[in-house]
């Protein structure tokens, strides 16, 4: 099945309560541009991210606002930050490192929830039954290029009705594969 690829930048997820202390009580996100899975949008909003040997600044606030703070980051990101690189399922948290979050308003100390976001396609459950596949079943991903053809496995397939069809890599990943906008992956089981 042809997949199209797209690059996750580093981005951090905020629940209400930490969007608050970072940029007001009350404060409210501004929408900057929708993403491929509806309902997800990159705000305006940019906050620093900082570990114990360096940190970055402008990361891109992604809405709406989640149940809990999540920091998606790259292994190189993590290498500069000083944060051990977990690669984990989003929304799978328990152990992860911290760090600390500068808004604003205010600097939080985040107790865990950076991860380097694992591999994945979403797809919806019509493109899941044309592959006979459940949701959380791996796959591999096979992307032809000129100079830097690679498969990507221990791809999670990520199943649900509000999803729509695409892989979201990260910008390591993206620059092992010499990413291009017309990039297309072939997703086998
Ligand atoms: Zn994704």
């Amino acid at each position: 099945m042809k997949v199209p690829i797209e690059v996750s930048a580093r981005h951090i997820h905020l629940s209400e309560k930490d969007m608050f202390s970072l940029f007001g009580s009350n404060y409210k996100l501004n929408i900057k541009k929708y993403l491929s899975q509806p309902g997800q949008f990159a705000c305006e909003e940019r906050v620093t991210i900082k570990g114990t040997k360096g940190e970055i600044n402008g990361v891109i606030v992604l809405g709406p606002c989640r149940k809990k703070t999540q920091v998606e980051v790259s292994l190189t990101d993590c290498i500069k930050l000083g944060i051990s690189g977990e690669i984990r399922e989003s929304g799978n948290l328990k152990g992860t490192p911290g760090c600390v979050i500068k808004g604003p308003n205010e600097e939080i100390l985040l107790e865990s929830g950076v991860i380097v976001s694992k591999r994945h396609v979403h797809m919806n459950s019509n493109d899941a039954k044309l592959l006979g596949i459940k949701d959380g079943q791996i796959g591999k991903v096979k992307i032809k290029n000129k100079f830097r053809s690679l498969t990507f496995e221990d791809v999670v397939l990520r199943v649900d009705d509000n999803f729509s069809l695409s892989m979201h890599i990260d910008t390591d990943e993206a620059n092992a594969v010499g990413y291009t906008k017309d990039l297309v992956g072939y997703l086998s089981i």
